[in-house]
């Protein structure tokens, strides 16, 4: 059985074709300026040289056309014919409180997701886009969607409530819904296989630490309280994102600076973070080299990082009366050997030593804490493709 993932962004498609039988990738790549002039698909069949692909794309339609050709072609192929494709499996950001778990799409489905738009305006219409264009070309191809905030329905009320009037929760759903909940789950499930122990027995706090950043707390497989909230905005400092502020500080901004609605919300989604505190980069790489040259503005922005990620482990083992494991994936929580090490130095009160050995490799799932450490520490590549083709296809067998 062969499951097409797909993953929509307001200008690119990315996809991978898994045959789930062995649970491998087939073929995979990414469709880029989607919409704008210099549309391009890259497309890599595993084994085999990527291929670049020049060809107008005025929207996602058009994109997933020329994706499927691909697929079949004679020379690049991967598949002989769309029937090969069995089912396809969408990621969806936002599924507000509707969904709790991923979904087989139906007509009124896909009402309820027009319903979330109000809540994710920005990455909601894309990943409809996407739906929308493999029911007109695949209408035959039974479509899952998996939500990134679905992981976090479990979280009890006193975790997402936030302290406003409580009308503004009933009238327009304010409330924290957290986000990259397919790769905290992952990323948990693997760590209890990997220790060798029920899921059900362990206080777990996954970092997941790209240029978007969110930590997640997770007891007994459960998400109990997670760091991004109404919107990905909320929690960690991340590569342009400014995480939590004093709320204050964003009218107080607007008025002496004179900014609108739309100015205050770039400063804080694309100038702030680490980018905004080190004038450097948004990008961890180039962060940690000026730091080493002796940049004072790029340390601080590591030491910011560093902090906020450490002081929201901090606040888990509270939550969750206890931690047995760390975990880190995404960009930077599965490269940085470094940053890894900084968060956890001052961990050691809790029973959590590096052995920098370990520490120090790379690309691969590694326990990166000493064999008497209390908390066992991991790093984990997350897969959210795979978890996302799982779903489906457990959803497409019932
Ligand atoms: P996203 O999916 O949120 O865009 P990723 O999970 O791909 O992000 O992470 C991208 C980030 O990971 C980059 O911005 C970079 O800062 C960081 N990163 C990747 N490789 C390394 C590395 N070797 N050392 C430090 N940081 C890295």
């Amino acid at each position: 059985m062969n499951i097409l993932v797909i993953n929509c962004g307001s200008s690119s498609l990315k996809y991978q074709l898994i045959n789930m039988d062995k649970e491998q990738v087939i073929a995979k790549g990414l469709a880029e300026r989607i919409g704008i002039k210099g549309s391009v698909l890259t497309h890599k069949p595993a084994g085999k040289e990527k291929v670049v692909i020049e060809k107008p794309m005025k929207d996602h339609k058009v994109a997933l056309s020329i994706l499927l050709d691909v697929l079949v072609d004679e020379e690049y192929g991967v598949i002989k014919s769309m029937n090969e494709i069995s089912a396809i499996g969408h990621r969806v950001v936002h599924g507000g409180e509707k969904f709790a778990s991923s979904v087989l799409i139906t007509d009124e489905v896909m009402e309820a997701l027009n319903d979330c738009i109000a809540l994710a305006p920005l990455h909601n219409p894309p990943n409809i886009m996407g739906i929308q264009a493999c029911k007109e070309i695949l209408p035959d191809v039974p479509m899952v969607g998996v939500f990134d905030t679905a992981f976090h329905q479990t979280m009890p009320k006193e975790a997402y409530i936030y302290p406003l009037p409580y009308e503004y929760y009933e009238k327009y759903k304010i409330r924290k819904y957290g986000f990259h909940g397919t790769s905290h789950k992952y990323v948990s499930e693997r760590a209890a296989s990997m220790l060798n122990q029920p899921i059900e027995n362990l206080r777990i706090i996954t970092c997941h630490l790209g240029n978007g950043a969110s930590v997640a707390a997770i007891k007994n497989g459960k998400s109990i309280d997670t760091s991004m909230g109404f919107t990905p905005l909320e929690g960690l400092a991340m590569g342009t994102r400014s995480g939590n502020i004093d709320p204050a500080i964003v009218t107080y901004l607007m008025q002496k600076e004179g900014l609108t609605i739309e100015e205050i919300n770039d400063v804080l989604n694309k100038k702030s973070g680490v980018l905004g505190i080190s004038g450097v980069s948004s990008d961890f790489r180039d962060i940690e080299q000026a730091a080493n040259k002796g940049n004072e503005r790029a340390q601080l922005a590591l030491k910011v990082f560093n902090y906020r990620v450490r002081t929201t482990i901090g606040a888990y083992v509270a939550a969750m009366g206890g931690i047995d494991v760390i975990v880190f994936t995404a960009g930077l929580g599965e490269n940085s050997a470094s940053n890894r090490k900084q968060i956890c130095k001052e961990l050691e009160f809790l029973g959590i030593t590096i052995d920098d050995n370990k520490n120090n490799i790379r690309g691969e799932e590694t326990v990166i804490s000493t064999d008497d450490s209390k908390v066992k520490v991991l790093v984990i590549p997350t897969n959210e493709e795979l978890m996302i083709a799982r779903d489906t296809k457990e959803i497409v067998e019932q």
